[in-house]
Protein backbone atom coordinates (compact mmCIF):
# COMPACT_ATOMS: atom_id res chain seq x y z
CA UNK A 1 0.00 0.00 0.00
CA UNK A 2 1.36 3.21 -0.90
CA UNK A 3 0.78 5.93 1.95
CA UNK A 4 1.15 8.98 -0.20
CA UNK A 5 0.70 11.37 2.48
CA UNK A 6 3.89 9.94 4.01
CA UNK A 7 5.98 9.02 1.41
CA UNK A 8 8.84 11.35 2.17
CA UNK A 9 9.68 9.77 5.80
CA UNK A 10 12.02 7.10 5.93
CA UNK A 11 10.35 3.80 4.98
CA UNK A 12 11.01 2.30 8.22
CA UNK A 13 8.68 4.95 9.65
CA UNK A 14 6.14 4.05 7.03
CA UNK A 15 6.16 0.67 7.78
CA UNK A 16 5.21 1.51 11.33
CA UNK A 17 2.28 2.65 10.10
CA UNK A 18 1.29 0.39 7.03
CA UNK A 19 -0.52 -2.43 8.99
CA UNK A 20 -2.85 0.16 10.73
CA UNK A 21 -3.76 1.65 7.58
CA UNK A 22 -4.16 -1.60 5.89
CA UNK A 23 -5.85 -3.01 8.55
CA UNK A 24 -8.47 0.32 8.54
CA UNK A 25 -7.39 0.97 12.00
CA UNK A 26 -5.89 4.68 11.51
CA UNK A 27 -8.33 6.79 12.97
CA UNK A 28 -9.13 4.94 15.39
CA UNK A 29 -5.64 4.95 16.74
CA UNK A 30 -6.17 9.02 16.30
CA UNK A 31 -9.28 9.32 17.52
CA UNK A 32 -7.58 8.09 21.17
CA UNK A 33 -4.81 10.18 21.08
CA UNK A 34 -6.48 13.15 20.29
CA UNK A 35 -9.98 13.41 21.62
CA UNK A 36 -11.45 16.37 20.59
CA UNK A 37 -11.30 19.38 18.28
CA UNK A 38 -10.13 23.24 18.89
CA UNK A 39 -12.82 25.75 19.32
CA UNK A 40 -11.31 28.19 17.15
CA UNK A 41 -14.08 27.62 14.24
CA UNK A 42 -14.65 31.19 13.17
CA UNK A 43 -11.99 33.37 11.24
CA UNK A 44 -12.77 36.03 13.63
CA UNK A 45 -11.81 33.33 16.11
CA UNK A 46 -8.78 32.19 13.88
CA UNK A 47 -7.63 35.56 13.18
CA UNK A 48 -7.33 35.81 16.76
CA UNK A 49 -5.69 32.85 17.31
CA UNK A 50 -3.12 33.08 14.89
CA UNK A 51 -2.86 37.15 15.90
CA UNK A 52 -2.04 36.12 19.89
CA UNK A 53 0.86 33.46 18.27
CA UNK A 54 1.92 36.46 16.27
CA UNK A 55 2.71 39.21 19.02
CA UNK A 56 4.16 36.00 20.95
CA UNK A 57 6.80 34.99 18.73
CA UNK A 58 6.63 37.51 15.89
CA UNK A 59 6.05 41.04 17.32
CA UNK A 60 8.31 42.99 14.67
CA UNK A 61 7.26 41.04 11.33
CA UNK A 62 4.76 42.87 9.40
CA UNK A 63 0.84 43.09 10.42
CA UNK A 64 -1.89 41.15 9.10
CA UNK A 65 -4.29 41.69 7.04
CA UNK A 66 -6.40 39.35 6.77
CA UNK A 67 -6.28 35.46 8.11
CA UNK A 68 -9.54 33.45 6.98
CA UNK A 69 -10.57 29.53 6.31
CA UNK A 70 -11.21 28.79 2.98
CA UNK A 71 -12.93 25.99 1.39
CA UNK A 72 -11.30 26.12 -2.10
CA UNK A 73 -7.38 25.52 -0.20
CA UNK A 74 -6.25 22.16 -1.95
CA UNK A 75 -4.42 20.53 1.47
CA UNK A 76 -1.58 19.60 0.49
CA UNK A 77 -0.18 21.67 -2.31
CA UNK A 78 1.52 24.04 -0.10
CA UNK A 79 2.10 22.29 3.29
CA UNK A 80 -1.24 22.40 3.82
CA UNK A 81 -1.90 26.41 3.85
CA UNK A 82 -0.91 29.65 2.10
CA UNK A 83 0.16 32.54 2.56
CA UNK A 84 -0.28 35.20 0.34
CA UNK A 85 1.88 38.61 -0.13
CA UNK A 86 -0.64 41.30 -2.35
CA UNK A 87 2.38 44.15 -3.43
CA UNK A 88 -0.14 47.09 -3.84
CA UNK A 89 0.93 50.80 -4.42
CA UNK A 90 0.47 53.32 -2.01
CA UNK A 91 1.32 56.54 -2.68
CA UNK A 92 4.66 56.28 -3.26
CA UNK A 93 5.49 53.17 -1.21
CA UNK A 94 4.89 49.66 -1.98
CA UNK A 95 3.00 48.26 0.42
CA UNK A 96 2.65 44.36 1.34
CA UNK A 97 -0.55 42.97 2.44
CA UNK A 98 -0.36 39.62 4.11
CA UNK A 99 -2.85 37.73 4.21
CA UNK A 100 -3.21 33.71 5.71
CA UNK A 101 -5.57 31.10 4.18
CA UNK A 102 -5.60 28.30 5.66
CA UNK A 103 -7.71 24.93 4.37
CA UNK A 104 -11.29 23.97 5.95
CA UNK A 105 -10.03 21.12 7.08
CA UNK A 106 -8.55 22.62 10.11
CA UNK A 107 -11.30 23.85 11.29
CA UNK A 108 -11.95 20.19 13.02
CA UNK A 109 -8.85 18.92 14.01
CA UNK A 110 -7.22 18.99 17.38
CA UNK A 111 -5.92 22.22 18.53
CA UNK A 112 -1.91 20.84 17.64
CA UNK A 113 -2.67 20.79 13.99
CA UNK A 114 -4.16 23.54 13.79
CA UNK A 115 -1.36 25.71 15.58
CA UNK A 116 1.32 24.00 13.56
CA UNK A 117 -0.46 25.29 10.10
CA UNK A 118 -0.24 29.07 11.77
CA UNK A 119 3.06 28.36 13.42
CA UNK A 120 3.83 27.98 9.29
CA UNK A 121 2.38 30.69 7.10
CA UNK A 122 3.76 32.96 10.57
CA UNK A 123 7.11 32.07 9.95
CA UNK A 124 6.61 32.65 6.20
CA UNK A 125 6.03 36.72 6.75
CA UNK A 126 10.03 35.69 7.40
CA UNK A 127 11.43 33.04 5.68
CA UNK A 128 9.67 32.62 1.85
CA UNK A 129 11.29 29.48 1.27
CA UNK A 130 11.15 25.81 3.10
CA UNK A 131 14.23 25.98 4.12
CA UNK A 132 16.44 24.94 7.01
CA UNK A 133 15.45 28.72 8.47
CA UNK A 134 12.41 28.02 7.88
CA UNK A 135 11.84 25.20 9.76
CA UNK A 136 13.77 26.48 12.30
CA UNK A 137 11.75 29.25 13.15
CA UNK A 138 8.52 26.64 13.09
CA UNK A 139 10.11 24.43 15.62
CA UNK A 140 11.38 27.72 17.73
CA UNK A 141 7.52 28.59 17.70
CA UNK A 142 6.14 24.85 18.19
CA UNK A 143 9.30 22.29 19.43
CA UNK A 144 6.65 19.45 18.52
CA UNK A 145 6.22 21.14 14.57
CA UNK A 146 7.32 18.00 13.19
CA UNK A 147 5.96 15.48 15.13
CA UNK A 148 2.29 17.29 15.01
CA UNK A 149 2.79 17.76 11.13
CA UNK A 150 3.25 13.71 10.81
CA UNK A 151 0.37 13.33 12.70
CA UNK A 152 -1.67 15.37 10.88
CA UNK A 153 -0.37 13.41 7.50
CA UNK A 154 -1.65 10.48 9.59
CA UNK A 155 -4.96 11.84 9.63
CA UNK A 156 -4.70 12.62 5.67
CA UNK A 157 -3.60 9.11 5.33
CA UNK A 158 -6.98 7.71 6.89
CA UNK A 159 -9.58 10.23 4.78
CA UNK A 160 -7.42 9.68 1.50
CA UNK A 161 -8.23 5.47 2.46
CA UNK A 162 -11.65 6.35 2.32
CA UNK A 163 -11.88 7.33 6.15
CA UNK A 164 -14.57 9.62 7.84
CA UNK A 165 -13.80 13.46 9.10
CA UNK A 166 -13.17 12.46 13.11
CA UNK A 167 -13.94 15.73 14.67
CA UNK A 168 -16.68 16.81 12.94
CA UNK A 169 -19.52 18.45 14.92
CA UNK A 170 -22.57 16.15 14.51
CA UNK A 171 -25.78 17.41 12.44
CA UNK A 172 -28.07 19.03 14.04
ZN1 LIG B 1 4.92 26.88 3.24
Amino acid sequence: MRLKYLAHYPEPLQAQVRPLAEAGRLGEALQRRFPQAHDVRTDGALYDYTQSLKSEFMRNAQPLSKVLYDSKLHVVRHALGTHTTVSRVQGQKLKARHEIRVASLFREVPLEWLRMIVVHELAHLKVREHDKAFYALCTHMEPAYHQHEFDLRLYMTHLDLGGQALWTPAAA
